[in-house]
């Protein structure tokens, strides 16, 4: 097919995002002409731009901001600072963010961006001021009416403090909507930090009405508490189930008794002893282990490529919720469905974050903001209709979730980019 033909190089995840816009652009029959044009950035800037350290040596980084498409409103994605940040990955994640925002159906298309830099061993002077630097590099490419960041791996609302002052400061008044995800202080929204595992619940809910689960009482097994997950588990804990095994980077624990664990005491104890590892009641279990727990819910929120292949053929859940972007590989995802295993696909299950990232920019835009029973009223709501929208394709056209995910989004896009035609 036409993208496939084009790209010949190692597996990349531009290769990957390329491959998915193939399959289901087959699947579909979509447009040629509509195909080229999802299977390109439209804008791709890169930028290598001096810091000065703090022992007054210069330094010169490189940085990356893409813009996908741009068909249904403002670019949004967000920025990543870590070491193995290219160009082919920032532009596989701006396409997702296309997606995304398509599937939710807010009004944004998709960009992401990047510094290949490793912020661990910056110093919070250097990173201020590389961060400042880099705002000012691609402020040609970003603005409130145009592309909107927002933090991503290894950035945090502080880094999108700094943005808003740096961008601000080159306009000469306050700009709070040119980011989302900011502190509370300069114009950040209720219930952002939540809205991840807020948003995937919302859909875990919808799923478990849609195939006679009941969620008091289910099993569920997290992959990665952190934010999305353990926001996801307390959640859900509040809904009656029982959070049978979570998991870090450092092990994966296993409840003891059948009542399970208590996700808000473990976050505390996270906190303090910064791993999961040892919490009272639980016993220690392998990664792959975990992913094959018998339980109804399974939600992989910590990296891509978890649940490969090997690992599908002994998934046990009924409902696998990505919180995490790309946690499930193509061989992998064929053998759940295969299975009868109902995947919800990370650009519906984590959608939660970039919609409450619009709540933030309308508040801004508008410079009236909501409270937190609000903002998740109205999340609620986008999640809701979502998932309803994606599972009637999927019931219709008979495939997956993740497909069904995918027609939806791209039909939009089309249909924005057929109706406001080829300019000139
Ligand atoms: P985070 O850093 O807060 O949490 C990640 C968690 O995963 C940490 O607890 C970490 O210890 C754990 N982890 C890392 N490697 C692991 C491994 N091999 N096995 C088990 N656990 C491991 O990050 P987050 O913001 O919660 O993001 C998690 C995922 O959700 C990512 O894929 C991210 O892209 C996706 N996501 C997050 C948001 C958001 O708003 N936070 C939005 C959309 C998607």
């Amino acid at each position: 097919m036409l993208a496939q033909e084009k790209h010949h190089s190692a597996y990349n995840a531009w290769e990957t995002a390329l491959a998915q816009l193939d399959a289901v652009a087959a699947r579909m029959g979509l447009d040629p002409g509509i195909h080229q044009i999802l299977s390109h950035c439209k804008r791709q800037l890169i930028v290598c731009f001096p810091v000065k350290m703090d022992d007054g040596q210069i330094k010169v980084f490189t940085g990356y901001r893409v813009q996908h498409n741009m068909a249904r409103g403002p670019a949004k994605g967000g920025l990543r600072f870590h070491p193995d940040v290219n160009l082919d990955e920032v532009k596989a994640l701006a396409f997702w963010m296309t997606m995304k925002c398509a599937v939710v159906g807010i009004p944004y298309g998709g960009a992401k961006g990047g510094v290949i830099c490793n912020p661990k061993q910056l110093s919070r002077n250097e990173l201020e001021r590389l961060t400042r630097r880099f705002a000012f590099e691609i402020s040609i490419l970003i603005g409130p009416e145009r592309d909107i960041p927002a933090p991503d791996v290894y950035t945090n609302p502080q880094v999108m403090g700094w943005i808003m002052d740096t961008y601000s400061m080159s306009k000469g008044y306050s700009v709070p909507g040119v980011v989302t995800g900011k502190p509370m202080s300069i114009g950040g929204s209720e219930g952002r930090s939540e809205a991840t595992g807020r948003g995937c619940v919302f859909v875990i809910q919808e799923a478990a009405a849609v195939v006679g689960m009941e969620l008091k009482g289910a099993e569920v097994v997290v992959q990665g508490f952190g934010n999305a997950g353990s926001v996801a588990a307390y959640l859900l804990h509040d809904l009656g189930a029982r959070i049978r095994a979570v998991s870090d980077s450092r092990g994966a624990i296993v409840a003891e008794d059948e009542a399970g664990l208590d996700p808000r005491k473990l976050l505390s104890y996270k906190k303090e002893h910064e791993s999961v590892l040892g919490f009272v009641g639980t016993r220690a279990i392998r990664n792959e282990e975990l992913l094959c727990l018998p339980c109804d819910v399974l939600i992989p929120a910590a990296l891509e490529n978890q649940i490969t292949e090997e690992i599908a053929h002994g998934v046990r859940a009924r409902i696998v919720a990505e919180a995490a972007n790309g946690p499930t590989t193509r061989e992998a995802d064929k053998i759940l469905y295969d299975k009868g295993i109902l995947v919800l696909p990370d650009i519906l299950a984590n959608a939660g974050g970039v919609t409450v990232s619009y709540f933030e920019w309308v508040q801004d835009l508008q410079s009236f903001f909501w409270n937190e029973g609000q903002i998740n009223e109205k999340l609620r709501a986008i999640m809701t209709r979502a998932f309803n929208s994606v599972h009637g394709i999927h019931q219709e056209w008979q495939t997956d979730m993740r497909t069904a995910a995918y027609i939806l989004a791209i039909q939009r896009v089309a249909e924005a980019t057929k109706i406001r035609g080829i300019f000139p």
